[in-house]
């Protein structure tokens, strides 16, 4: 039997043409544009032995065609020749980088373009039986495409509902490999992969390995959160190897649609993970639709921030705190709103976890931090005792190479003196086992930096963080306290205050909402609030009028 190709192209001499130089060895199918190609490599990519893609056709060019075969694991099984008369610089690198296996340009030279066919044939069935066998060299488990493959076999003989794809991610395993060497990680890897392996072969499944530390298991869905299941992934943290247990999170895909391509199965395996990634308090996530709501919310931001960012977006408020004993201003933190252009004000939980995620959170507060240096100085310019300024800084800055450089040029560029900016750390952030974050608050204060610590209370190492870090303030959070705002919450903050104030730091309660918590709180000996008793953030011309009108006379005493 003749081996199939398919020609796609809109010019039916080119179709003709090739038709009849392939048609002595090839059986020819044809196409006139990308839609339709894909439909035909949808119900024949089995038996398809090669494509050949015009570049420029109506209805879906050879571009998008290509991203399409991409998509999909098992079209992407079948090579790709590009054909086109556009010589232009690039389109030969785009084509390339869209997955096409080789490229050839018209008009045809026929010897040439025969011979390409035939190697592009030939390698791809050699290496597909070197393919359907391959394992991974470190782990000897499958490796990706070995485990796309065979799962997507498994999945298409029992059908809908029957399997659960499984994406099992070692936590901070970079940690691992620093901290123990490169050696001993690959042997964790392989206790992992065999233990996987091992444990779920039993049950009926196998083992891939995806990525370095990722691996991907698909086993009946029966066991799903059964004992077995439990019993292998806690043999799998807890490796001889290691005095510590190590973290996995998993994520599953029940998988109920059995058209979509293995890898968009594991992808939302992957998904699931995602959205339990550095929290404490589960291990495994169940994939459902909500989660890609929130990632193609999250693709969005994505999309626009740099924009954003270029076109003054980003605009800093300020939030006024107060003295409750005196009632005077103190300064103010400052909080990032987005004037986004079609959606309106936007609040940071919109945006910042996000940004915190994709790393895009260093960009807009170097620019927010130049912001408020900018105001500072024009406050300093105009002959005014300006009060300080708090800006938060999220734990992704602080491991950012050239921070410290950044931050403290910033202040010398504009001649601001370290006391006029207070640097808000989050509590949280003193939790990860490395000292990275100490180290750099001790050198930050050194500069002569305020260092505040935020969110006091939300954390689980209370006691420590104190004892640890060379912070000047101590910022309470009420939200944290309140939902026991009984006995036990006025206790835990007269505690914290009592224990503060003797060692000298001064305790600023934020969320202060109502008068009875500021006057309990100034009972405990906390005077300093800040918090929709007194104000909400405001726009700089707001807080400006503020700071005019109010009284200078009682000085913040720290
Ligand atoms: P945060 O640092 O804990 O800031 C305090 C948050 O409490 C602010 O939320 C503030 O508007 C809100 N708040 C103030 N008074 C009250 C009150 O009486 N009741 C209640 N329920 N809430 C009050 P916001 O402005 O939405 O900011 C949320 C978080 O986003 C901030 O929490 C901070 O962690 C982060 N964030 C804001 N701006 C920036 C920024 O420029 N850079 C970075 N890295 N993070 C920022
Ligand atoms: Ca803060
Ligand atoms: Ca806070």
């Amino acid at each position: 039997m003749k081996r199939k190709i398919l020609v796609v192209d809109d010019n039916e001499i080119s179709r003709l043409t090739l038709r009849e130089t392939l048609r002595d060895e090839y059986e020819v199918l044809e196409a006139e544009n990308g839609k339709d190609a894909l439909e035909l490599m949808h119900r024949t990519h089995k038996l398809l032995s090669a494509v050949l893609i015009d570049i420029i056709m109506p209805e879906m060019d050879g571009y998008e065609l290509l991203k399409n075969i991409r998509k999909n694991a098992m079209l992407r099984q079948v090579p790709t020749i590009v054909v086109t008369g556009d010589t232009a610089i690039g389109t030969e690198e785009k084509a390339l980088s869209l997955g096409a296996t080789d490229f050839v340009t018209k008009p045809y030279n026929i010897p040439i373009v025969k011979q390409r066919i035939k190697n592009i044939i030939n390698l791809r069935e050699t290496s597909s039986i070197i393919n359907s066998l391959q394992r991974d060299r470190l782990t000897g488990v499958y490796d990706r495409e070995a485990f796309l493959d065979k799962a997507g076999s498994m999945i298409a003989a029992q059908g809908p509902g029957y399997y659960v794809l499984s994406c099992l991610d070692v936590d901070k395993f970079k940690v691992i490999n620093e901290k123990y060497g490169m050696a001993k990680g690959d042997e964790i890897l392989k206790f992992l992969a065999e233990t996987f392996n091992k444990g779920f072969s039993e049950l009926g499944g196998i083992c891939g390995r995806i990525t370095a530390d990722v691996f991907a298991v698909l086993y009946p869905r029966k066991f799903i959160n059964s004992n077995e299941v439990e019993n292998i992934r806690r043999v799998a943290s807890t490796p001889k190897l290691l005095l510590r247990p190590i973290v996995i999170s998993v994520g599953e895909y029940v998988i109920t649609d059995i058209e979509l391509p293995v890898s968009t199965m594991f992808d939302r395996a992957a998904l699931a993970v995602k959205t339990i990634k550095g929290r404490f308090d589960t291990r495994t996530a169940i994939f459902d639709e909500s989660m890609m709501e929130q990632e193609l919310r999250e693709q969005e931001v994505a999309d626009e921030m740099g924009g954003a960012l270029k076109t003054n977006q980003f605009e800093a408020w300020f939030q006024p705190q107060y003295d409750h004993s005196s009632g005077a201003l103190i300064g103010a933190e400052v909080l990032t709103r987005w004037h986004h252009l079609k959606k309106g004000l936007l609040m940071p939980c919109d945006f910042i976890p996000i940004f915190e995620r994709n790393g895009f959170i260093y960009e807009m507060d170097k620019f927010i931090w130049e912001q408020v240096c900018v105001t500072l100085r024009r406050w300093l310019d105009e002959g005014d005792e300006p009060l300080p300024l708090s800006v938060n800084i999220s734990r992704y800055n602080i491991i950012q190479r050239d921070f410290y450089e950044t931050l403290t040029r910033l202040v010398k560029k504009y001649n601001i003196p370290t006391k006029l900016l207070r640097l808000e750390l989050t509590e949280s952030a003193f939790n990860y086992p490395n000292d990275e974050i100490v180290s750099m608050a001790e050198r930050l204060a050194k500069f002569g930096f305020t260092i505040a610590i935020d969110d006091f209370g939300s954390g689980y190492s209370l006691l420590n963080t104190l004892k640890n870090v060379p912070a000047n303030i101590l910022k309470l959070d009420m939200h944290f306290l309140e939902d026991d705002g009984t006995a036990r919450g006025r206790d835990i903050v007269e505690s914290v205050v009592l224990m503060t104030k003797s060692f000298g730091m001064p305790v600023i309660a934020e969320r202060v909402e109502t008068r009875q918590q500021a006057d309990f709180l100034k009972s405990v000996g906390c005077h300093y609030v800040q918090g929709y008793l007194y104000a909400r953030p405001m726009p700089i011309e707001e807080y400006e009028e503020l700071a005019k009108s109010h009284s200078k006379e009682h000085k913040p005493t720290f």
